[in-house]
């Protein structure tokens, strides 16, 4: 039954305002509404999302090369062009492949741009040269046939889009700026001219540990990140850095916590090759003297969360690369996922014993037969989405029902592409929503929570009878 109170609420739209408040650590932008509750009555308010209030200390992206700072800001008349087509002109300078299953229907109808992969993925490195009778692609245009270059990049694309939509020009621009200032580009040219001289048996070594200090500000220099093998040499001791031969005819996959893992793939977004996560970041100085905080690195998703900020004092590349966003942001949550199964795969003595000790969900699942106990994977009630996440949901859903009686409403909320705080900055830049998917899942967070907030505290509805016990899950 609904309350008579709802009936004198006020009808009018509740701005969030501007997202004009600023995280003092890192200087990334909020709006005011996504402080954290221990400050919601301060006049100066603390934010958490960007770096756990000062305890993840990543350097900053540096400015980019000019070429993408023109591009950026639209001095350049290609600005448009470019942006248009950034995951192709991404893909044609990437060192690797990426091995998710791309789903292109997605875009056949009218709707915005939207990036979906399925399967797993992960990304591949072929061989130094490409096998009799192949093309160059991906690392191997680095080093191939390099006469040809720009030809040879734009020619694997034309196919997939029209040539002619693809501009010479900026190909031949972003290849110099790529030769100029990538740390990668650089290593595998080394190879190149190692080969034009007539040396045939080369490898190259892409080190995973012996970069530089990660929560450094340098540059990375060629020899920090990788390291060229004349000659036939053991490659038993090479633990996990990556052994890429002259040509064996095959791929090899790049673990997804080596350094160079995102580098590789994103050469617009890490024109330089740093950036990169590596396990070894650590907390900041302010978390070692908090008696509390126990963990020692920084996780991969902590890093993305602290990348994916828009900041006043950073150039922004990431965030506003557009559909190259929507790319990257789908590729680390795959990262990310996987990561989280493979915890759970390697913990599965802890898992299962739980699992078994509550016999009506044993029989549930059909585990009556001890023989059919194998080599089943469990997946815990803590990973989002798994069927016992959604099982032990829905008897809390239960257990409430039958502890407080049925609800009147039920609520489902949606987010509204058009809400103003969202128009209003994504305007800024002269973007899409769906080129901003972070803006519009943190207005809805927000606005989830006002409205939680506001059922709380009885403004509409009344008392909430099982709101201290509910589990609201997002
Ligand atoms: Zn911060």
């Amino acid at each position: 039954m609904v309350s008579v109170n709802m009936l004198l609420f006020n009808s009018e739209y509740m701005d969030f305002g501007e997202m004009d408040r600023c995280c003092h650590h890192y200087g990334a932008l909020f709006w005011y509404a996504e402080r954290l509750a221990m400050s919601k009555q301060s006049s100066n308010p603390k934010f958490s999302k960007c770096c756990l209030q000062g305890k993840i200390s990543v350097p900053l992206f540096p400015s980019p090369p000019v070429l993408l700072q023109n591009l950026l800001s639209g001095i350049d008349p290609r600005s448009r062009h470019f942006f248009e087509h950034i995951r192709t002109y991404n893909s044609m300078f990437a060192f690797t492949s990426l091995g998710g299953k791309v789903d292109a229907n997605m875009n056949d109808g009218g709707g915005p741009s939207q990036f979906v992969i399925s399967g797993q993925n992960y990304h591949r490195i072929g061989s130094l040269l490409p096998t009799e009778g192949q093309k160059p692609k991906f690392a191997q245009l680095y080093i191939y046939d390099t006469k040809n270059e720009v030809a040879n990049r734009m020619g694997h694309f034309s196919e997939r889009s029209s040539r002619s939509s693809l501009d010479q020009s900026l190909v031949n621009d972003l290849m110099k700026m790529i030769d100029e200032s990538n740390v990668f580009a650089k290593t595998f040219r080394r190879v190149r001219d190692h080969i034009e001289d007539g040396v045939e048996n080369v490898a190259l070594r892409l080190f995973h540990n012996r970069h530089q200090n990660p929560n450094s500000y340098n540059l990375p220099n060629v020899d920090e990140v990788a390291a060229l093998i004349v000659g036939d040499f053991d490659s038993s001791d090479c633990g996990r850095d990556i052994i890429i031969r002259t040509q064996n005819g095959y791929l090899q996959r790049i673990p997804k916590y080596h350094v160079s893992f995102l580098p590789l793939q994103y050469p617009i977004i890490f024109p330089y090759g740093n950036g990169k996560y590596a396990k070894g970041i650590s907390f900041s100085i302010e978390s070692t003297n908090d008696c509390d905080w126990k963990r020692e690195g920084v996780s991969f998703r902590e890093w993305v969360a602290f990348r994916l900020q828009e900041r006043g004092n950073e150039c922004n590349m990431l965030i506003r690369s557009r559909r190259l966003l929507q790319k990257f942001v789908v590729d680390c949550y795959s990262m990310i996922e996987s990561g989280r199964l493979f915890f759970y795969r390697n913990r599965q003595h802890i898992i299962r014993r739980e699992v078994l000790s509550g016999i009506q969900e044993a029989i549930d699942r059909g585990d009556t037969n001890a023989a059919t106990i194998g080599s089943r994977i469990m997946l815990p009630s803590s990973f989002t989405g798994g069927r016992r996440y959604m099982f032990n949901n829905c008897q809390d859903a239960m257990a409430i029902c039958k502890a407080f009686g049925y609800p009147d409403l039920f609520i489902t909320m949606t987010c509204n592409p058009k809400w103003p705080e969202i128009e209003r900055q994504i305007a800024k830049h002269g973007l899409s929503t769906y080129e901003r998917p972070d803006i519009a899942c943190r207005v809805l967070r927000a606005k989830l929570d006002q409205l939680m907030a506001d059922f709380r505290k009885g403004e509409f509805f009344g008392k909430t009878m099982a709101g201290t016990l509910t589990f609201v899950s997002y």
